[in-house]
């Protein structure tokens, strides 16, 4: 048994992502970036598939070829490489790479001849969010050089896509007017000659509050692992598994007198005479320094309120009322339906998203899939 664990359960992920499927009416992509959000990149994407995902998204090419790697042949989409990067290999592989600026387009051309095979490009504008993706004011020069090299024969466009700033606040008119734009430069894409096989705008939020941003796909990641994908929407709600446990094992219980002063700095002190318990993970495991004396713990059936300040390797927290013993289970955070804390819960307790909590965790904590 290992002092500390992150349970990832894959049937949780498989359900939610035939869920989405339902619930959007829409093929999905499921996101698995990042070590599939903490999950596993690799379990992840076979449970993905297993559930129907048609696509399935990541940010770098080392991602995508680790995916084909492990056996996946499925449709594959990366989104974020950089000047030098080898387009070759991925072009070779069927990967779908994206494509912001007419020099990514040459690379793409140069790194097809190399392949011995068209490339697949997918081409992203920028609707709003200011980050990747064409300038609206460049997707005219984009469109025309990606329909010009499908004439050569150096590739096929096979989607067009955008992504939301803030598709969790479905009431903010910039998710109407980045709409508005995507469906402009799908327009000036079509009158160029273009016919991607997939157009898409939306991520988990989005795909749930906003069907007229559904398109051809959605591309799903936060609710695919089961969390809640805007401030109000939990998972429960949507009939979503959050699939990630983080647990340990109590590793001492101690009493200290009133006016004990907890953890460095002192930021909880004793009221009363209190049974202290030591986590044995830390902000080096992922466990955000942030969320001390503020986030909670399950023991023994029972919510323990972490005491002063997460440590690189420990977190104390109050066990006053009960004497739980050493090696007692610990569950950070999971789904949530025994009574332990959620990812959601430790997210608003350090002032961050779920995304950052389960992104995080890691360090010496060793991933046990279920
Ligand atoms: N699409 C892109 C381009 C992304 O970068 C991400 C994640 O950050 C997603 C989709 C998935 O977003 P979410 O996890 O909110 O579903």
């Amino acid at each position: 048994m290992s002092r500390a664990e992150i349970v990832v359960d894959v049937a949780a992920i498989r359900h939610n992502v035939r869920r989405l499927a339902q619930v959007t009416g829409t093929p999905v992509m499921v996101v698995v970036k990042a070590d599939g959000y903490g999950h596993g990149m690799l379990p992840s994407a076979r449970a993905a598939r297993q559930a129907g995902a048609s696509w399935l998204g990541v940010a770098t090419l080392d991602e995508a070829l680790a995916l084909r790697d492990d056996g996946d042949a499925g449709h594959l989409l990366c989104w974020l490489t950089v000047p030098g990067d080898d387009l070759m290999p991925a072009v070779a592989r069927g990967i779908d790479v994206t494509a912001y600026t007419v020099a990514e387009l040459d690379a793409l051309a140069e790194a097809a001849v190399r392949a011995g095979r068209k490339a697949r490009v997918q081409l992203k504008i920028d609707t709003g969010l200011s980050r990747g993706g064409s300038t609206p004011a460049d997707w005219p020069d984009l469109v025309a050089r990606a329909r010009a090299g499908e004439e050569a024969g150096s590739w096929v466009v096979t989607g067009v896509w955008s992504h939301f700033a803030s598709s969790e606040v479905p009431d903010d008119p910039a998710n109407e007017a980045q709409e508005k734009l995507f469906r402009e430069a799908l327009d000036l894409a079509h009158e160029a000659g273009l016919r991607p096989e997939v157009r898409h705008l939306a991520n988990s939020a989005a795909a749930l509050l906003r069907p007229s941003a559904r398109f051809d796909l959605v591309r799903c990641g936060i609710a695919a692992y089961g969390l809640d994908p805007a401030p109000g929407l939990t998972p429960a709600d949507l009939g979503l598994r959050p699939a990630m446990t983080v647990r340990a094992d109590l590793a001492l219980v101690k009493h200290v007198e009133a006016g004990a002063a907890v953890s460095y700095n002192g930021r909880w002190v004793a009221p009363a005479a209190t049974t202290l318990g030591l986590v044995p993970v830390g902000y080096a495991d992922g466990i955000l320094r942030s969320a001390g004396n503020r986030a909670e713990v399950l023991v023994a059936g029972r919510r323990r309120p972490v005491r002063g300040s997460v440590c690189m390797d420990q977190v104390v927290v109050d066990l006053s009322g009960d004497e739980p013993s050493p090696g007692e289970p610990v569950v950070l955070f999971g789904p949530g339906t025994s009574g332990e804390p959620t990812a959601q819960d430790w997210a608003e307790a350090a002032g961050t998203i779920s995304y950052e909590i389960v992104t995080r965790v890691g360090g010496r904590l060793t991933r046990r899939v279920i």
